[in-house]
């Protein structure tokens, strides 16, 4: 199984699907139950499960340590 979905906090990661900004790469700025990641194009900041967001990450850009 391809391990490329370890992130933690101010990792970068791109999305599958493109944010409707146009943008599709995000950084995490907070972890927990919920991860909180921030739009790099616009700003726009979700919280979002940990489950469903490793379903939409294409990849983790950096910060992957
Ligand atoms: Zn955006």
């Amino acid at each position: 199984m391809e391990n490329n979905k370890n992130y933690t906090l101010g990792s970068k990661l791109q999305m599958k699907k493109k944010h409707p900004c146009g943008g599709d790469t995000w950084t995490v700025t907070r972890l927990g139950a919920d991860i909180k990641i921030k739009c790099l194009t616009c700003g726009r900041e979700v919280f979002i499960p940990r489950i469903e967001l490793n379903k939409k990450i294409k990849k983790v850009l950096e910060g992957d340590k």
